[in-house]
């Protein structure tokens, strides 16, 4: 299958350039624009190429409860809206909730995300007739004991036997303890077994209260990055969300074992964390970084833009610099430059992966043309992608997605299902 993308602006190119794409691969770029005869073409003019954007940490199908219950407390919050209305959750209503993130993603430009959730066939399925790529979490929980416990291994081996289901291009299983708090020392250590024998990344949310970091030191007499390392699960493959109260001495640590962070930034502000992603100090250790929405319970959108923009202006405001964190970096950073994520290199070149987005310069936004990325950060939303297109093959043209009335119907109807109250 061949694309051809002609008359598209791209970085780094004086005029338009064409692009052509042969079986999901960037094949070669054509600096002087031409169409390419005998594929399907697509005119790009006005409009600039980019790479695809990586949502590094979400969990897809809490869109279905977007809105269910906002400014409260943490766990009056769980206790009264989300944990009644997920104890009620089928595998149908999550492949629906998930139907509807990819939307939401595909219409904001991104093209690929770490998922993290129950029901591994229902939200692999979704990301499958959405047309988009997901590492897709295998949770691990125990916090309710070793049956909890061992239905989640179970549901893990099994899932595993079964991934010759899908495309390995377009969904990649993910071993996902929960967290330090919500998962006990032997089945972290389980989890790191089972990621070395199945070859997996491993995904966990850490350091995102302070809370967490007492709780450690109080149980295990380490801060959260030394007791992960001492149970062996800090490593290139692995992937912290949140990752907000780290010390220097775990920051030397990260970076010795080439752990990738990812920072939630308006999750963080919404419930309060009370602290700032270490960017600088990060970046000062060369650290990989990536960028994530978090789910909808507690961001409500999944619009990378507005994540950009508030990750480069919590940044400045907290360190009191406003050069502290450049508009092109938190795009590269979204992009997944910092991070192979999901093995995208968040650049456009002959050999990569066809995962892009066309932005519409003909914006009000985007104008006018004197700063890319500036506009791109600070004043686009994802409402400027014209078209998402994935491993070569175009899941959004003209902001036209297929079956996205479906989609907002059906989430509705089980939206409204599932919170209301049940019968006394
Ligand atoms: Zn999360």
């Amino acid at each position: 299958m061949t694309l051809c993308i002609h008359n598209a602006m791209l970085e780094g190119y004086a005029s338009p350039v064409s692009l052509l794409v042969t079986d999901g691969l960037i094949e070669r770029i054509d600096p002087r624009g031409a169409r390419v005869d005998q594929a399907q073409c697509l005119d790009a003019r006005g409009m600039t190429l980019l790479p695809g954007l990586v949502n590094a940490h979400t969990h897809a199908a809490m869109t279905l409860l977007r809105g269910a219950g906002d400014d409260m407390p943490l766990m009056t919050w769980l206790q009264e809206k989300i944990w009644p209305a997920e104890a009620r959750l089928t595998e149908d209503d999550v492949y629906w909730g998930t139907r509807l993130a990819c939307l939401e993603m595909i219409r904001s430009g991104t093209t690929a995300f770490h998922d993290g959730y129950w029901h591994f066939h229902a939200v692999a399925r979704a990301v499958r007739d959405s047309g988009m790529k997901a590492a897709i979490g295998l949770p691990i929980v125990d916090a309710l004991g070793a049956d909890q416990g061992e239905a989640c291994k179970n549901t893990a081996q099994s899932v595993m036997q079964e991934m010759d289901r899908y495309d390995p291009r377009w969904i990649r299983p993910v071993i996902y303890p929960h967290a330090i708090y919500s998962v006990s020392t032997e089945t972290l250590r389980w989890c790191q077994r089972f990621a070395e024998i199945h070859d997996l990344t491993l995904h966990i949310h850490l350091s995102e209260t302070r809370g967490e970091v007492e709780h450690c030191l109080k149980q295990h007499g380490m801060r959260p990055v030394f007791y992960l390392d001492r149970l062996g699960l800090l490593h290139q493959r692995t992937l912290l969300a949140h990752a907000v109260f780290l010390d220097d001495a775990e920051l030397d640590l990260i970076a010795e074992r080439k752990v990738t962070l990812v920072t939630n930034p308006t999750s963080n502000l919404k419930l309060a964390c009370g602290g700032v992603f270490p960017y600088k100090r990060m970046a000062k250790r060369s650290i990989a970084m990536g960028m994530g929405t978090d789910g909808a319970a507690s961001n409500n959108s999944l619009d990378m833009f507005q994540e950009m923009k508030l990750f480069s202006l919590m940044q400045k405001h907290t360190l009191g610099d406003p050069t502290a964190l450049p508009a092109q970096v938190a795009l590269q950073i979204a992009m997944g430059c910092h991070a192979r994520i999901l093995g995208h290199s968040g650049i456009i070149a002959p050999g990569e992966p066809a995962d892009l987005i066309l932005i519409n310069t003909h914006t009000p936004e985007m104008t006018p043309p004197l700063n890319l990325h500036s506009n791109l950060v600070y004043a686009a939303t994802g409402h400027v992608v014209d078209t998402t297109i994935i491993h070569g093959r175009i899941v959004m043209q003209n902001r036209i997605v297929a079956d996205e009335d479906h989609i907002r119907d059906e989430v509705t109807k089980r939206a409204l299902a599932l919170t209301r109250s049940p019968a006394p």
